[in-house]
C-alpha cells in the first residue's frame, strides 16, 4: 500500500552536526541485559531496528571507566581498547542498514556500586550510594578527580569514533550520571566552581561537551541527552526552572538535545500511570530555546501522534525506546503503509525485568526480542512450512493467537478454536480492569493478523473436547487452554490450602473478571506479588468497597520492582485510601474474620472481612491433555502425530511467557528433538 501523505513528515532527512538522519525516527538509547555480556546478542538486535527502518539507532548506557560499575546488571562498557570490538559490532550491524549508530556514554557515579571493580565510588559530594541499600558511599570528587574524569569521557568519545559511531551522547539524565549528579542541588554540595550556583553546577556538563565536540565534533555529532525534570517539586530539577535553565545556557552547543524526565520510572511509566505522549507537557518548551534538532519519548505507536508531534513544533525526531522493541518494523510499516501491522508496544514494562534481572531483553509483544542471534528469530519473517501437517489449536489466549498467527504465516492450514464468543483469554478479561486497557492490544494485533490469513480457520463459542480433537482430523493437536486462579490458596506463603478458603465469600480473581459482586469489608490476599492482586484493589475500592490489601511480601505487588511500577501501585493504593498489611500471612477465614501471621513472629492478628479475594497462583488447565495422553492407540487411529500442552496450560507464567511459548512452538515444532542448548551462547575470550 502507498504511504498516507499524512506521514511524509516523518520521512525528511535531519542534520544532526554532520551527520544526516534519513528521517525522524530514533531509537534512544535503552537497556537490554545484553550489553558487554553478550555482544552478538545485542548488536543483532540493534542491526534488526536498522532494518526495521530506524534512522537511528542508540546503544543502552555504556560505562566509560571501571569506577562507573553497575554490575550485577549488564550495560555497554567501554574501559579501554579491548571494548572496541564488542561495540563495533554494534554499529557495523546498524550500518549495514544504513541507519546511523549511536553511543550513550555514562559515568553513573555515587549510582555504580563498583561491585565488580571495586573501585571506590565517586560523586560531586560525599553521600550514600544511591538507587539500592548496598552499605557504602561515594567519596567527593577532588579537582585532580573532576580532570581525570574529563579525560576519561574524551578518550571514550576517541574509542567511540574508533568504534563506529556516528553520534556520541553526554548523558546527564534519569539521576544516574555523574554530569546530572553535579547539576542538581541536592547532590552537588561544593563550594568550589563546581557547586554553588547553577552555572558552576553545570560546569561539568558544559566542559564534557565541548571536549566531546573537541575529540570528535569534526566527523561524529554530539548529543546530550538530558532530564528536563524530575517531578520531586522545587527539590529537583523542573521544567520550568533549571531545566529550562540549563538547556537555555548550553542550547547551541551539542548538536542535539535527547528530551525526557526522570528518574528511569518516570521516563518510563507504564501503560498503567501514564498515556501515549505523557511528556509533552514538560519537554515542549525545549525547541523554543534551542535551533539544534530535539528527540523526546513518550511511548509513541500512533503515526497520527508522531506527526502531531512534529507540526506543533514540540520535537524534531519521535524518540522511542518500547516502541521500537514491541515492533522494530515501525519506521518501515508506516513507510509502506502498513499501519494496521503495527504491533504496539501494551506499556507493561516486561522489557525493563530483563535488565533489572540482568538477562536478556524481552518483550509481551515481540517475543522474537532478544532472540535475534541467539535463536535467529527475525521480527518479520519466519521460515515457510515444512510438510504438509494440519494444526488444531484449542484455545485462543496470547499463546494460541500467536501459535495460530505464526502457523499460519508459515502456509499450515491451521484451525484455531476458544470456548468463549470474544478471543484473546486472558488478555481480554485482564484488559477490562483499571488501568490495563492496553493488553488487549496483545489480542487486537494477532487478530487483525489473522484475519488476512486464508490458512487460517477461527471456530469461536466452541468448547473442544477429547472426543472431538479425536473425531477432527488434525495431524497435530496443541492445546493452549490455559489456566485458572486456584481457590484454596495454595502459593508461596502457604503450600496447604487455607482453612476455610471452601466458604461462601472466598473469591478469585477469575471470578471478579466474570463480574461477581463481592461484599464489603473484602480483603484481598496477594501471594502473587505481580499485578492483579493491586488493580483487584483498586477495582474493588473504586467501587466504594471497604478494602485491605494483605500481603506475605515487605511491600505491595513486590515483583512489579522490575517492572518500575512499585512505588506508583503502592502510592494509587494508599492514595486511595486501601489499607495495606504487609509481611502478613492469611491462615484463616471464618466467615467475618480473616486470621493473619506476622511473617517474621508468628504473632497473630484479625481483620473483618465478609470477602476475601484470594490472589495466589493458578492451575493449568490441562484436563484435555490428560485425557488425550491416557489413548495412545485412539491418537495414532486418528491419525494424530502429536498432542502438545503450550503456554499457561503447561505452567502459568506471564502473558509475555504465553506470547513466547505460542511463538515457539510454530517455530520450531518441526525441529528434530534434541538434549542440546536450544540456543547458541556467548562465551568470554579465552585468556591470551
Ligand atoms: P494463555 O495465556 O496460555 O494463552 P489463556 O487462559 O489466556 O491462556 O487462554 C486460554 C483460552 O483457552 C481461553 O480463551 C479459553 O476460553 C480457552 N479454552 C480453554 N479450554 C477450552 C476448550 N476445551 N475448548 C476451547 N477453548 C478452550
Ligand atoms: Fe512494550 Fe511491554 Fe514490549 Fe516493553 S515489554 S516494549 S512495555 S509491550
Amino acid at each position: 500500500m502507498p504511504r498516507d501523505p499524512r506521514y511524509d513528515i516523518l520521512f525528511e532527512p535531519v542534520k544532526i552536526g554532520p551527520v544526516v538522519a534519513k528521517n525522524r525516527f530514533f531509537q534512544v538509547p535503552h537497556c537490554n541485559g545484553m550489553g558487554h555480556a553478550r555482544p552478538r546478542a545485542h548488536a543483532a538486535m540493534r542491526g534488526i531496528k536498522a532494518e526495521g527502518g530506524w534512522a537511528v539507532v542508540s546503544t543502552e548506557e555504556v560505562e566509560i571507566h571501571a569506577s562507573s560499575d553497575i554490575s550485577p546488571h549488564i550495560e555497554g562498557r567501554l574501559w579501554d581498547d579491548r571494548d572496541i570490538g564488542a561495540l563495533q559490532l554494534v554499529s557495523d550491524a546498524v550500518h549495514a542498514h544504513g541507519a546511523l549508530a549511536a553511543i550513550e556514554l555514562a559515568h553513573n557515579g555515587m549510582h555504580a556500586a563498583n561491585l565488580y571493580s571495586r573501585e571506590v565510588p565517586i560523586a560531586p559530594s560525599p553521600i550514600c550510594l544511591i538507587g539500592s541499600y548496598t552499605p557504602a558511599q561515594a567519596r567527593g570528587m577532588t579537582k585532580a578527580d573532576i580532570r581525570a574524569y574529563r579525560r576519561w569521557h574524551r578518550d571514550a568519545a576517541l574509542r567511540s569514533r574508533r568504534a563506529g559511531f556516528d553520534i556520541v551522547y553526554v548523558y546527564a539524565g534519569h539521576d544516574l550520571s555523574l554530569a546530572m549528579h553535579f547539576l542538581q542541588a541536592r547532590h552537588n554540595r561544593r563550594s568550589d566552581e563546581y557547586g554553588g550556583s547553577l552555572v558552576n553546577r553545570a560546569r561539568l556538563l558544559r566542559e564534557l561537551i565541548e571536549e566531546t565536540k573537541d575529540a570528535i565534533g569534526g566527523d561524529c555529532a554530539v548529543a546530550v541527552r538530558f532530564a528536563v525534570d524530575e517531578l520531586r517539586g522545587k527539590d529537583g530539577i523542573e521544567s520550568r526552572g533549571e531545566g529550562r535553565e540549563v538547556i537555555a545556557m548550553l542550547a547551541e552547543l551539542p548538536d542535539l538535545w535527547d528530551v525526557n524526565i526522570s528518574d528511569w520510572q518516570n521516563d518510563s511509566a507504564t501503560s498503567r500511570f501514564a498515556a501515549e505522549g505523557y511528556q509533552e507537557e514538560f519537554v515542549r518548551f525545549v525547541k523554543g530555546v534551542t535551533s539544534k534538532p530535539v528527540v523526546g519519548v513518550g511511548r509513541f505507536t500512533s503515526p497520527d501522534a508522531m506527526v502531531s508531534q512534529i507540526r506543533r513544533g514540540v520535537l524534531d525526531f519521535v524518540g522511542a525506546a518500547r516502541p521500537s522493541i514491541a515492533d522494530p518494523f515501525l519506521p518501515n510499516k508506516i513507510a509502506n503503509g502498513d499501519i494496521d501491522d503495527i504491533r504496539e508496544c501494551i506499556g507493561c514494562n516486561i522489557c525493563v525485568t530483563g535488565d533489572l534481572t540482568s538477562t536478556p531483553i524481552r518483550c509481551t509483544q515481540n517475543p522474537t526480542m532478544g532472540e535475534e542471534w541467539r535463536k535467529g528469530w527475525h521480527p518479520e519473517s519466519i521460515p515457510p512450512r515444512s510438510g504438509d501437517d494440519s494444526f488444531l489449536i484449542v484455545g485462543a489466549g496470547p499463546t494460541g493467537l500467536e501459535c495460530a498467527r505464526l502457523l499460519g504465516r508459515r502456509g499450515f492450514s491451521v484451525t484455531l478454536a476458544d470456548a468463549e464468543p470474544v478471543l484473546g483469554g486472558r488478555v481480554t478479561r485482564e484488559s477490562r480492569l483499571p488501568g490495563l486497557s492496553a493488553w488487549a492490544r496483545v489480542r487486537d494485533y494477532r487478530m487483525q493478523q489473522l484475519n488476512r490469513l486464508p490458512n487460517v480457520e477461527i471456530l469461536r463459542a466452541s468448547r473442544v473436547t477429547a472426543a472431538e480433537i479425536l473425531e477432527f482430523g488434525a495431524r497435530r493437536v496443541v492445546l493452549a487452554t490455559g489456566a485458572h486462579w486456584r481457590r484454596d490458596g495454595i502459593a508461596r506463603a502457604n503450600l496447604r490450602p487455607i482453612a476455610g478458603f471452601e466458604r461462601a465469600g472466598v473469591f478469585t480473581p477469575d471470578d471478579l473478571m466474570a463480574g461477581m459482586r463481592v461484599p464489603s469489608p473484602a480483603v484481598v490476599f496477594d501471594d502473587d506479588h505481580f499485578y492483579i492482586g493491586a488493580v483487584l484493589a483498586e477495582k474493588l475500592r473504586r467501587e466504594d468497597l471497604e478494602v485491605t490489601l494483605v500481603t506475605p511480601a515487605e511491600r505491595v505487588s513486590a515483583w512489579t520492582v522490575n517492572t518500575l511500577e512499585q512505588h506508583r501501585i503502592q502510592k494509587q493504593l494508599l492514595e486511595l485510601g486501601v489499607r495495606i498489611e504487609t509481611n502478613r500471612n492469611l491462615v484463616e477465614f471464618d466467615g467475618s474474620l480473616v486470621h493473619l501471621e506476622c511473617t517474621y513472629t508468628g504473632r497473630a492478628s484479625s481483620l473483618p472481612a465478609a470477602a476475601v479475594v484470594t490472589v495466589s497462583s493458578r492451575q493449568s488447565d490441562d484436563s484435555l491433555g490428560l485425557e488425550l495422553a491416557a489413548e495412545p492407540a485412539a491418537l495414532a487411529a486418528a491419525g494424530i502425530a502429536s498432542v502438545d500442552c503450550i503456554g499457561d496450560c503447561l505452567a502459568p507464567s506471564t502473558i509475555a511467557a504465553a506470547v513466547y511459548a505460542g511463538h515457539r512452538y510454530a517455530r520450531e515444532f518441526d525441529w528434530p528433538q534434541s538434549d542440546e542448548v536450544p540456543f547458541l551462547r556467548e562465551y568470554p575470550a579465552r585468556a591470551d
